[in-house]
């Protein structure tokens, strides 16, 4: 009887304890499986980041920006620009600010000389700025060449368009062919930032081809995403703009 006893109270303690880590597992699970304000799950293994002071935030027509954001720490990098006026336009988030600075820097010891056209826009800016080109060309072909308001890589103050130091081809297509343009293909990265408009990736970004536009993500992504010839969009393995 005694034995029946012990017997039993053994076979209630393992259901129990079994319950038990049941409970502890599953609740070991749900923060993980929660999805965060930051990151959205996708089919790919790296999440979109969505976070806007993040350095590696994708914006594009799909992801836009908060409304009214505006990036911390804004400095004027410093860099020559096409003008001389000093407006947000110079400004680029801290990191970024830095990094441009280094880049041209290393730039000019390997003679290759690059002017600033176009950094920070806030959304005040681009909102002016797009409904100009709306009233200009009308909606669907600025559409075609300018960011809507909230979705332009502009806003973050992590991206700065670019020119050769003759100031010839500021934004235009002739850009490409340029020793600045090939310099910035292979160098870029290295400094943490990435053509972020690639030639024949016009379906995934948006965009068409724009050799003048660099984007800061930080080196490590810059690296990857360069090498593999992939846009920020692939690396994140976010759905295409244009599907
Ligand atoms: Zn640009």
């Amino acid at each position: 009887m005694d034995k029946l006893l012990i017997r039993d109270c053994i076979i209630i303690f393992a259901v129990l304890l079994t319950s038990f880590t049941d409970i502890f597992r599953d609740t070991k699970i749900k923060p993980e499986s929660t999805p965060s304000v930051h990151a959205k799950q996708n089919n790919g293994s790296i999440h979109v980041d969505t976070n806007p002071e993040s350095i590696s935030v994708l914006v594009n027509n799909l992801h836009k920006l908060p409304e009214n954001y505006s990036p911390s720490e804004l400095i004027y990098a410093d860099i020559p620009f096409v003008f001389q006026e000093k407006t947000e336009k110079q400004k680029m988030r801290k990191e970024a600010a830095e990094a441009i600075n280094q880049l041209f820097t290393e730039a000019r010891t390997q003679g290759i000389y690059l002017l600033g056209v176009s950094g920070y826009r806030s959304h005040s800016t681009q909102t002016v700025l797009f409904n100009n080109y709306v009233s200009k060309d009308g909606y669907d072909k600025a559409r075609t060449y300018s960011a809507l308001p909230g979705t332009s890589e502009h806003e973050t103050g992590l991206a700065i368009d670019v020119t050769g130091g003759d100031g010839r081809c500021p934004a235009e297509d002739c850009f490409g062919e340029t020793k600045e343009a090939i310099w910035l293909e292979e160098h870029a990265a290295e400094y943490g930032f990435i053509i972020r408009y690639p030639k024949g990736k016009e379906a995934i970004t948006g965009y068409k081809y724009e050799p003048w536009h660099l984007r800061f993500v930080g080196k490590s992504i810059a690296l990857k995403i360069m090498k593999k010839r992939i846009t920020l969009e692939e690396y994140f393995h976010a759905e295409p703009v244009n599907k």
